[in-house]
């Protein structure tokens, strides 16, 4: 399988050229035809695996070529730490460099006032921790009606960290409509319970 199968446009098959990757890893050919595609997705894969890129190519071609709503998100990526999100962030910019996609990085330890100021501007994606996201949304910074792809990464270490109550949370407050992907490194039963009541129909991929 090469990346040219998956149905990624020609601008991301550039960036993967551009990142240096001849052959997608099989967390990648598995999950990217099915995120272009629309469907819910349980990862089932540690970090290392190319996980990361699973996600955030095929969501940089759906948000490239979808509909924009103006200055609401359209994305949000959820990471149970600083650095995690951070990475993500990183990941996104190097994949998405051709295109005009704006981001938000809201992550705790840091003053809440760029923050609040790039929301204030209008972003299509957020790469969030559960705690800062919550006290962005509660203070009334955030808008999240209009996220129509949600990502919960490492849910695993979010399980460890007790943020399972913030994510359900934060599920509710999206549209019910929307594409949800999970990706944990084990899926332990509050995990699985947390994938039954918030995934619809979706397609596991263990690597
Ligand atoms: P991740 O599991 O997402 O943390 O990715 C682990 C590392 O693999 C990162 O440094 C990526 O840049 C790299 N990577 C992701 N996809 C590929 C690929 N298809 N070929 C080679 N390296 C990759």
């Amino acid at each position: 399988m090469s990346f040219a199968d998956l149905g990624l446009s020609p601008e991301l098959l550039q960036a993967v050229t551009d990142a240096g990757y001849s052959d997608p890893t099989p967390i990648q050919a598995s999950a990217i035809p099915s995120v272009l595609m629309m469907r819910d997705i349980i990862g089932i894969a540690q970090t290392g695996t190319g996980k990361t890129a699973s996600f955030v190519l095929p969501m940089i071609d759906i948000l490239a070529h979808g509909r924009s709503r103006a200055r609401m998100p359209r994305s949000l990526i959820l990471e149970p730490t600083r650095e995690l999100a951070a990475q993500v962030a990183e990941n996104f910019e190097k994949y998405g460099q051709n295109h005009k996609l704006s981001m938000a990085l809201l992550i705790g330890g840091v003053s809440m006032g760029d923050q609040v100021k790039a929301l204030e501007k209008g972003v299509d994606v957020l790469i969030a921790t559960p705690g800062r996201l919550m006290d962005l949304f509660e203070r009334g910074n955030i808008l999240l009606t209009g996220c129509s792809m949600l990502v919960i990464d490492e849910a695993d270490r979010m399980l460890d960290m007790g943020f399972i109550p913030q994510i359900e949370e934060i599920c509710t407050k999206l549209p019910a409509n929307r594409q949800t992907l999970l990706f944990s490194a084990t899926m332990p039963p509050p995990i699985k319970k947390l994938a039954d009541r918030f995934l619809s129909n979706p397609k596991t991929i263990e690597v």
